[in-house]
């Protein structure tokens, strides 16, 4: 048997796992997966009570990325049906923020398929930001793709609470996920985001053919990088994308990878995030074990489980919704 609950210990203490351990989580037995659930759960449950945060998505520019992501619906070399259009308005972003938190959302997250933003789409997203601040009264996340100096100061002085820029995995896979921007890229967005005083948001996605490897140093960097968030993506694999025939992975695998990532970074906000209904399936209520967060009302391209269906997974486990 695993000492998890030796694990669990260190994790609060202070102390990473070793490169060793948190392959050996990756490895655990199947009969040793609640006892591991368990030993995660204790570090969760410290940093984060029994409440979970709910994260609701709006895709305000979709379908027209110039980059090459294999696992993504919207980049240039996807082939796949998916929604085309450019940045939508102000009016439309507000209706959305509004949406989320009558949702129960804790924080509503813009998102564009881009490269990075323009000068006047930020200067467009900061205005309707501004706005939602002052009306909506929400927490806003913005995903914007790579940022320029001095974007992220601008989205700050906005109101924007925090910026997500995801690693999507080790920086010895990446070259194989994306060729026209680098793992660097994305390194050094988040630095200009905590520069700025943003919180920074930043993760990544399971079963793009990574090693168990890549999914540790993955984990251990988004330790030493001190980000805020953790999303972590489990691929549903899209039609028309070059990783689109990808099996889904085992739940159980998922739970594992999950345990991993909460003992590397024991009190930071994890979120169970896409792919979730796909990959956990029946398991996903075991995904709050060691997760404090979750997406809710679908994706970015796909669908996923409604609010009203979340809300009732949360409260058959004994959670609660974090709300303030
Ligand atoms: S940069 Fe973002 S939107 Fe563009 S292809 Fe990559 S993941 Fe998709």
């Amino acid at each position: 048997m695993g000492d998890w609950e030796g694990l669990a210990d260190r994790a609060l203490a202070g102390d990473a796992p070793t490169r060793e351990e948190a392959l050996g989580v990756l490895r655990c037995p199947d009969e040793e997966l609640l006892a591991l659930l368990q030993a995660a759960y204790r570090v969760r449950r410290r940093f984060h009570g029994n409440r979970v945060k709910l994260h609701i998505l709006e895709n305000a520019l979709s379908g027209l990325c110039p980059e090459d992501c294999s696992f993504c619906s919207q980049s240039r070399v996807a082939t796949g049906e998916v929604e085309k259009y450019r940045l939508i308005s102000k009016e439309e972003m507000l209706s959305a923020a509004r949406q989320a938190k009558e949702s129960g959302a804790w924080k509503y997250c813009m998102v564009t398929a881009t490269r990075g933003p323009s000068d006047p789409q930020l200067d467009q997203i900061c205005d309707a930001v501004r706005e939602i601040k002052e009306k909506v009264g929400i927490r806003v996340c913005t995903s914007l793709g790579i940022l320029k100096p001095g974007q992220a100061e601008k989205l700050k002085a906005a109101g924007v609470d925090r910026f997500n820029h995801n690693l999507e995995t080790s920086e010895r896979h990446f070259a194989s996920i994306c060729t026209t921007h680098t793992w660097e890229d994305r390194v050094r967005t988040i630095g200009y985001v905590k520069e700025a005083g943003l919180e920074a948001c930043c993760g990544g996605i399971v079963g793009m053919g990574e090693t168990d490897e890549d999914l540790v140093d993955m984990a251990l960097t988004l330790r030493r990088l001190e980000v805020t968030s953790i999303p972590i993506n489990f691929l549903n694999p899209r039609p028309g994308t070059p990783l689109g025939s990808q099996p889904v992975q085992d739940p159980r695998r998922c739970l594992k990878v999950l345990c991993m990532v909460r003992f590397a970074n024991p009190s930071r906000d994890i979120r169970v995030a896409g792919g979730r209904e796909v990959n956990l399936r029946s398991m996903q209520v075991m995904a709050l074990y060691p997760c404090n967060s979750i997406f809710t009302d679908g994706y970015l391209t796909t669908g996923g489980n409604r609010h009203e269906e979340d809300l009732q997974l949360i409260r058959d486990a004994g959670f609660e919704l974090h709300r303030e």
